[in-house]
């Protein structure tokens, strides 16, 4: 998850933002960028400095797409209201959006956000199951309202769990806790962790509303779960009565090359698909993608309204990032570019002790950095470090993982073959300035 990083240098926009926005609302680097354009990958400075992003996933499909500006401003130079007049564009949308989801997951729910999404889907699984239990991961984000700042475990939030929550630890087979062991082992505990999750709540009486998934377990650090498990989780929260909830506001719309969604790569069939980030590509625009039973149970209870969630506007915006997936194949991008960046860095990864697997997919990956030429500790300063080395050379990228030593790079999927040689020179530079190599 992003955080505040360093002390910031003083200057005259950085002393007002502060004086307006305080000094908790977290910044980037050392020294923060001062942003003014962006284009595809490209992000401009003030000082005319030019960095190639390799960061943000939320220009799905660019900065400042042209066809995305296009439909953004017909769209406001026509007509934008809230969802409750008949206009084809919010109809021609949704259709557009469940066409890429199976035949039962036929109805969605407009928002703004990831957390709103989230907050929606906790509220239908809750109703539904007639349960109040949430099971979590325990290095997890899934957003900022009280419902869901009461399932953080990935970064902090005063409020602590709730008491209807109940954590498990996700495993990783690239650990070295788990080297020489048979995957099925670790899949056994792993779910084994999972039903005594699920039994607390029940003895707690609380029962299962939902389990919460991101399917890349990005805030994780990219864990490489063994084959079954998501399912396996899956499986165990069914049996307990309870519904699956995948979080795709990471892992969605062909982040992970192999599938447009992330949950498919598991195969998985959840009961709620939750969306934000990348559906806009900027624009705040997110949804609950859910079945018509769900839908229709939680609709007669209740009078959902958004007022923003789903104008046409936003209806435009988002009918323009499907179209441009499309057509410009990013998400066989995505798997091609993830694959060619993987060979390069497994060699790099391969001749340094410190550096772990490279971990991810398609166009969301990194690599553990440890202390230690065994990878027993985990090394955030040296990670640290890293980035800003990588900044220093013109590229972003950023960390993760419980101990914030996974480097998080994540690319608008925009990203083409010929400005992959910036980002791996840009890597393979600072991890020889930073980094000593084997045995020195
Ligand atoms: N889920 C996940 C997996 C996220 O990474 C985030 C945001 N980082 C959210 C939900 C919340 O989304 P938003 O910030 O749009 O509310």
């Amino acid at each position: 998850m992003d955080r505040t990083e360093g002390t910031p240098v003083s200057n005259t926009l950085l002393e007002r933002r502060y004086g307006t926005l305080g000094k908790h609302s977290p910044l980037f680097y050392n020294e923060p960028i001062h942003l003014v354009r962006g284009s595809g990958v490209w992000l401009t400075a003030h000082d005319g400095t030019r960095y190639l992003d390799a960061y943000n996933n939320v220009p799905h499909v660019g900065h400042a797409h042209p066809r995305v500006v296009a439909a953004m401003s017909e769209q406001a130079a026509t007509l934008n209201v809230h969802t409750r007049y008949l206009n084809d564009r919010v109809v021609d949308y949704t259709e557009a959006l469940l066409a890429t989801f199976e035949h039962a997951l036929d109805r969605v729910f407009l928002v703004n956000s990831g957390s709103e999404a989230n907050d929606l889907a906790f509220r239908i699984a809750t109703q539904h199951t007639a349960a109040r239990g949430i099971l979590v991961t325990d290095f997890s984000y899934h957003g900022n309202t009280s419902a869901l700042a009461a399932v953080t475990t990935g970064l902090t939030a005063h409020e602590g769990l709730g008491a209807h929550v109940r954590t498990f630890h996700v495993p990783d087979l690239d650990d070295r806790a788990q080297a020489g062991r048979d995957e099925a082992e670790v899949l056994d505990e792993a779910l084994a962790d999972v039903d005594r999750a699920l039994a607390s709540l029940q003895e707690d009486g609380y029962g299962v509303a939902a389990v919460i998934l991101e399917t890349l377990f990005s805030t994780e650090g990219l864990p490489r779960v063994p084959d079954g498990y998501v399912s396996g989780i899956a499986e165990r929260v069914r049996r307990a009565g309870g519904l699956v909830i995948a979080d795709e506001v990471q892992a969605g719309l062909g982040r992970v090359g192999s599938h447009f969604w992330g949950y498919q790569r598991h195969g998985l069939m959840p009961d709620l698909v939750t969306l934000g980030k990348p559906l806009g590509n900027g624009h705040p625009l997110a949804a609950v993608v859910t079945t018509d039973a769900l839908m229709e149970q939680f609709g007669a209870r209740n009078m959902y309204f958004n007022t923003f969630g789903g104008t046409p506007v936003s209806a435009a915006i988002g009918e323009a990032v499907l179209r441009i997936i499309a057509d410009e194949r990013l998400m066989d991008r995505s798997e091609r570019l993830g694959r060619l960046i993987r060979e390069r860095l497994e060699t790099v990864v391969e001749s340094r002790p410190r550096l772990g697997p490279v971990k991810g997919a398609g166009l969301f990956f990194g690599f553990g950095i440890f202390a230690d030429d065994e990878r027993r500790e985990p090394d955030p300063a040296t990670t640290k470090r890293l980035v800003e080395a990588v900044k220093a050379r013109g590229v972003l990228i950023s960390r993760i993982g419980p101990t914030d030593s996974v480097l998080k790079i994540r690319p608008p999927l925009a990203l083409t073959e010929a400005e992959l040689p910036i980002l791996l020179d840009a890597l393979e530079s600072a991890i020889d300035e930073v980094l000593p190599r084997s045995g020195s």
